[in-house]
């Protein structure tokens, strides 16, 4: 038994260095994705139910490693926070984003925005709001086009920065939406002040639709919750016709999810719109 506690004690601490030696060499191939160009941009659509239009896009990172091949933002996401990578690569996704959605603008057709995640890291970066300034005036896209999503953990932060950041993101009129709702602590108090104009409902919430009576009341309550506060509802992770058609029937005002677009490259984005009506 002694024996055995041992060689588990020796296979654990392996298996650890490599995972630790993994993650120093992603940590090191992460600092020079963004100068090697392997970090590229998808874009999911955002559907209005009463119209079935298109309204913005949600811009999602990937990385095109050149050993590992794509890899996902739920694995380097996290390490580009820890190291503070984040800071650079969120500027370049929203560099990114406010151009290609300046290409996207029709002076016939509706207003399509793009929604940029935004990691509660950079909002203790006091450069954010010059970032965001520069990113609106270097593509010339209009601050009312461009939806910042927020994370509740981000609102509940209550460091000097982060709020400063909040209050003049809000001076700049861009869209302001809080991804994951319902996840996160709860930031009831916060949604008034920071003049938040859109829920997300987290995807944990629809994947059981229509089945799960338990989801569908939390769902109909964020509805009825962000309809008093005058906010609008996305419903995220939307994969099915049936959860659709629930949405629809609660009063969800926007969809988000594989039923309605997975996250696609700016050729087909462009393609999407063209089908668009004129107005
Ligand atoms: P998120 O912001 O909640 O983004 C939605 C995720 O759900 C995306 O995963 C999207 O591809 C996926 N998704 C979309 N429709 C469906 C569906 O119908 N069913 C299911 N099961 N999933 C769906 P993705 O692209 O892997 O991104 C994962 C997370 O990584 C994002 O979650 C976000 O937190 C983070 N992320 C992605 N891009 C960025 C970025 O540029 N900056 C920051 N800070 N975070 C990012
Ligand atoms: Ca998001
Ligand atoms: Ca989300
Ligand atoms: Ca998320």
């Amino acid at each position: 038994a002694k024996n055995c506690g041992k060689n588990n004690a020796k296979l654990y601490s392996s298996s650890l260095t490599m995972q630790i030696m993994s993650h120093v060499k992603l940590e090191v191939g992460l600092r020079k994705a963004l100068q090697n160009d392997e970090l590229y941009l998808l874009y999911q659509p955002q559907i209005d139910v009463a119209s079935s239009q298109i309204v913005g896009f949600e811009a999602l990172v990937r990385w095109r490693h050149p050993e590992r091949g794509i890899i996902s933002p739920t694995e380097f996401i996290p390490l580009a926070e820890e190291t503070g990578l984040i800071v650079p690569i969120g500027e370049w996704v929203l560099r990114t984003a406010c151009k290609q959605a300046t290409g996207w603008q029709h002076p016939r057709r509706r207003p399509v925005r793009v929604a940029v995640n935004l990691s509660a890291k950079q909002f203790k970066d006091e450069n954010l709001t010059q970032i965001v300034l520069s990113a609106l005036h270097d593509s010339g896209l209009p601050a009312e086009l461009l939806e910042l999503e927020l994370t509740e953990g981000t609102l509940m932060d209550d460091a000097r920065a982060t709020m400063v950041t909040l209050e003049q993101l809000r001076g700049i009129g861009v869209y302001l939406s809080i991804d994951d709702f319902g996840t996160g602590y709860s930031s009831m108090n916060y949604l008034k002040r920071f003049d938040v104009r859109a829920l997300k409902i987290d995807k944990s919430f629809i994947s059981g639709l229509p089945a799960d009576s338990e989801n569908a009341a939390i769902t109909r309550a964020i509805i009825a919750m962000a309809h008093g506060l005058k906010m609008a509802v996305v419903a995220e992770g939307v994969e099915t016709d049936a959860q659709l058609q629930l949405l629809e029937q609660y009063g969800c005002d926007m969809v988000q999810g594989y039923h309605l677009g997975h996250p696609s490259p700016p050729d087909s984005v462009q393609r999407m719109l063209s089908s668009q009506p004129e107005l």
